[in-house]
């Protein structure tokens, strides 16, 4: 127990980052699970009135939690990306939505009684590199129940040229539906740097088609819907393979991008149309909010082809990260790196310590790269590095204080001995 970052649950035994609440008294917690468990005894003794379920709500539920998916509500799906992904909320909740249309939309393709028929909404992350895009993916795929697939469009070529056929992030579905093709045919798909094969991508290379348009077409048509031959391992396709047949039309695409030089763009359509009477005022914050006022023909000026965009109906755009959302990233997410260096030193029996004035060192130092959130992991390595290889060979240090002059190396980092017996049973 001693040994343990986070609470335990007295009753069952759950960390309390396997749970939504744990409440402490002393040194005695109760997760929510457990307050649940006990409600529902004292229910059914009459001590208390049952939980209040809205009989209506429980039937849509119950209706809508056939067979293998279950419902997550857009508000529920919003909660745990809220604990992995700091800000990006209006992100978060057009993911939410999408995702949670999307099991309806399936669901009601089994017992479709009326004529009427959910379209998909694919959606378009847009944000500056590091700021979250893949790991809202990443995350919404560890709760969904559905397939999902990652794939980078970078590495997409036409039919031909060097590289990963379009047919390939089928394939990646269907393993990810351990090639149970139904299953990857209601699945997800998220297509990173999708920017990359914009028309005018300086990523062209003579190794791909020259204008990346091909691969714009050749998505395209997984994405509005087409019965697609697979080779069940991917790679190339080639004669005498097998093939598996997987029928897009239902499977959910998710793109992201950075988009970058975007904003050019965006300028030039709004300084045009706000000419004329108070044309010339300037609003600091609009400007530094362009990218949200983002709209289909600025991504076919930018190169997408417009029946691409036209299938991406769902635009949203993430922020920036400045300096209290990177200090936030770097201590509040349930695996945050602090969580996880807090976690390696406390293995040796060392307690760590990372000042306030340290984490705003590190973000501010994390902004100078201009590499989004994913540069506060190499700060923190570089700093941490040679702790990391002389504390577990000194077995009397019990704590280490990281202050921001050793963040900024100008002062070594603050070493304390006199351990009492930590480890043991
Ligand atoms: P990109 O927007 O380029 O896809 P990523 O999602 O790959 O960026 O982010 C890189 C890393 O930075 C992630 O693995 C994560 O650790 C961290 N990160 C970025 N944005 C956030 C955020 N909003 N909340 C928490 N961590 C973040």
């Amino acid at each position: 127990m001693a040994n343990d970052v986070y609470k335990r649950c007295n009753f069952c035994g759950k960390l309390e980052t396997k749970v939504k609440n744990m409440f402490s008294a002393g040194v005695y917690s109760i997760c929510d699970e457990c307050v649940l468990y006990c409600y529902d005894i004292l229910a059914d003794q009459g001590i208390v009135a049952p939980p209040e379920k809205n009989k209506k709500h429980q039937l849509a539920e119950e209706a809508l939690s056939q067979g293998d998916i279950t419902l997550k509500k857009p508000a529920e799906i919003k909660a745990v990306l809220d604990e992995y992904v700091i800000g990006q909320d209006d992100a978060k909740i057009s993911l939410a939505v999408a995702v949670y249309n999307h099991y309806k939309r399936i669901l009601s393709l089994d017992n479709n009684d009326d004529d009427v028929e959910i379209q998909k909404s694919n959606v378009l992350l847009l944000g500056p590199t590091g700021t979250g895009k893949t790991l809202l993916a990443q995350t919404l795929a560890r709760l969904l129940n559905v397939p999902f697939a990652i794939a980078d469009a970078t590495t997409l070529t036409e039919a031909g040229y060097v590289g990963d056929d379009v047919e390939n992030v089928l394939t990646r579905l269907i393993q990810a539906a351990d090639y149970d093709v139904e299953a990857a045919q209601n699945g997800i798909i998220y297509i990173d740097e999708i920017d990359k094969i914009s028309r005018k991508s300086e990523n062209t290379s003579i190794t791909r088609d020259v204008s990346g348009e091909g691969v714009q077409q050749a998505l395209l048509k997984i994405v509005e819907g087409t019965v697609s031959n697979v080779p069940p391992q991917g790679g190339r396709k080639h004669p005498h393979q097998e093939f598996i047949q997987i029928d897009t039309k239902n499977i959910l695409f998710i793109c992201g991008g950075a988009f970058d030089g975007l904003e050019s763009v965006i300028k030039k359509r709004t300084d045009s149309s706000s000419m004329g009477f108070g044309g010339n005022i300037k609003n600091k914050n609009a400007e530094t909010n362009v990218m949200k006022k983002v709209l289909p023909q600025d991504l076919v000026k930018y190169g997408i082809v417009p029946e691409l965009v036209g299938r991406l109906p769902v635009l949203t755009v993430l922020d920036e990260l400045d300096e209290p959302a990177l200090c936030r990233i770097l201590t509040e997410p349930k695996n945050s790196l602090l969580r996880q260096y807090t976690k390696l030193f406390k293995l040796d029996g060392i307690d760590f310590v990372l000042t306030d004035d340290a984490k705003e060192e590190i973000a501010r130092k994390t902004i100078e790269q201009k590499t989004g959130a994913r540069g506060l992991r190499g700060i923190f390595e570089k700093v941490l590095t040679g702790l990391m290889f002389n504390s577990p060979s000194d077995p009397t240090i019990s704590r280490i204080t990281i202050t921001a002059e050793v963040v900024r190396g100008e002062k070594e980092p603050i070493i304390e001995h006199q351990r009492q017996e930590k480890q043991g049973a």
